[in-house]
């Protein structure tokens, strides 16, 4: 019998990667002729900065398969979905939007239908897409992500339906092809998974336990990044101070940052999230110190209320919460602190949200994103009592957003009149005069300039405050 292309393929990665992206590209190739167009693909995100960092490394293996990236996904002859299933009603939408493309697929049957990211490591969806939705093609989850283009071969060489998903994240791949959405930022995943369990969350259920990359990848990473043009870096995980545990002999993340400074070229270094109950004074220090650490740490809340921080198993109390914000308020001045805030999750009382409130006014959050508690199955807050009625969520939601929008407009105009350093991001939306940067704070800034200045750290004198952003010039 003839040997077929999996019998010859490497057992070690990254190799056996690239071994199947060159064998991708001949059978496409293949493909190509028969069709006779150029083959394309369409890459759909949906969710937080991981998955956006997940698609930029698949989006890196189809461009490395020969395929060209279109904007069209219903014109594609591969279209990609990363999913997100931290609500049950974005599963619901996502079914929506893939039954719509899978009207149209009936005019497209050479058209490869992939869905993959964190709905995909839920054995019910699985189910569902085979059974509902059999125009798609290859299932796999948030764990061989890198094996896409092993994937794709399985399916052109014959396997209609090929499903890959793993209960157990497996290694760490490195060096696996990745596109970047822009030339001049880029974010940098230092750990995968998360061990917390916060009583709301699927995202240790489908991401796994956490584990830390090794330091000397991503400070290579960090290396490679600055040699292409890249000016700014976002270090990536669920919970990005406990990086390096459960790796013997690890550094820790305030060491990591220290290690990210030295890297010649990059100039500004973000990071995201950090679980406020392993924030280390040495973290803080490092950022005091550094020239490089943006002003600016997102620190989420959840909850002003002790008890609903109890209920939600976020392992600090609101005096421990309040006391890290003061202290980071106290050593770094000039540093905007934002968050996130749950409201109406199961036993929330008016006096609960009332702490909410309070803490709100007593950090002064410079912005925050507030949620209304919505349940997710497979999460043990789903199955908890206590729900309240729609109309007292909405007046408490208001409340909480009324409180935060007022303290965030007044921090977002205590730098009015000063001169910052803004790294451009885009032509303004709009108005085409203007260019958008954002500040090392993260606030925005519009200010008249043209492409030239997309990707350069350029010092601009802030004129106005429009409330969450500013206006100014060079
Ligand atoms: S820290 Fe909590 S909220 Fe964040 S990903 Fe982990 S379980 Fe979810």
């Amino acid at each position: 019998m003839a040997e077929s292309i999996f019998d010859m393929a490497p057992v070690t990665e990254p190799e056996r990667q690239y071994y199947f992206i060159e064998n991708a590209r001949v059978l496409l190739g293949r493909k190509e002729e028969e069709l006779h167009h150029p083959l394309s693909f369409h890459v759909t995100t949906f969710g937080c900065q991981m998955n956006a960092r997940d698609s930029e490394k698949m989006t890196g293996i189809l461009a490395d398969m020969g395929l060209m990236e279109s904007e069209n996904e219903t014109e594609s002859d591969i279209v990609l979905f990363n999913t997100c299933t931290i609500r049950d009603n974005a599963n619901q939408k996502f079914y929506g939007h893939l039954g719509t493309l899978g009207g149209k697929n009936q005019r497209n049957r050479d058209r490869i239908v992939a869905v993959c990211g964190c709905m995909a490591q839920e054995p019910e969806c699985v189910e569902k897409l085979s059974k509902s939705y059999k125009f798609v093609n290859i299932i796999f989850g948030t764990h061989n992500i890198y094996k896409l283009a092993e994937l794709i071969c399985r399916h052109l060489e014959g396997e209609e339906h090929v499903v890959d998903v793993w209960d157990k994240p497996g290694e760490i791949v490195e060096d696996i092809p990745s596109i970047r959405k822009y030339p001049f930022k880029s974010g940098v995943n230092i750990m995968f998974g998360c061990n917390n369990y916060c009583t709301y969350c699927i995202v240790p259920y489908v991401r796994g336990n956490e584990r830390s990359r090794e330091a000397k990848e991503i400070i290579r990473e960090c290396e490679k990044l600055a040699s292409d043009g890249v000016k700014e870096v976002m270090l990536l995980g669920q919970n990005v101070n406990s990086y390096g545990n459960g790796i013997e002999g690890s550094i820790s993340f305030p060491e990591l940052l220290r290690e990210v400074e030295k890297v010649d070229g990059i100039e500004r270094i973000r990071f995201m999230t950090s679980h406020p109950k392993d924030l280390s004074d040495e973290l803080i220090q490092v950022m005091k110190d550094s020239k490089k650490i943006c002003r600016h740490i997102h620190l989420p809340l959840q909850s002003g209320s002790t008890r609903i921080l109890k209920a939600m198993n976020r392992r600090y109390t609101r005096e421990q919460y309040l006391e890290l914000a003061m202290k980071i308020r106290r050593e770094i001045p000039d540093i905007a602190i934002t968050t996130d805030i749950i409201v109406g999750f199961p036993g929330e009382t008016t006096e609960d949200v009332d702490d909410t409130v309070d803490m709100i006014h007593r950090v002064k959050y410079d912005g925050a994103f507030t949620f209304v508690y919505s349940p997710r199955t497979g999460t043990p807050a789903a199955s908890m009592d206590g729900r309240q009625p729609k109309e007292w969520i909405k007046r408490e939601f208001d409340r909480v957003l009324t409180a935060v929008q007022d303290e965030s407009k007044e921090m977002a105009a205590r730098f009015l009149g000063n001169t910052e350093t803004v790294l451009v991001e885009d032509i303004n939306e709009q108005d085409p005069g203007l260019v958008t940067g954002r500040m090392s704070n993260n606030l925005m800034v519009h200010f008249p300039g043209d492409r030239s200045l997309i990707g350069k750290l350029v010092d601009v004198k802030l004129t106005e405050c429009k409330g969450f952003y500013y206006m100014g010039e060079r």
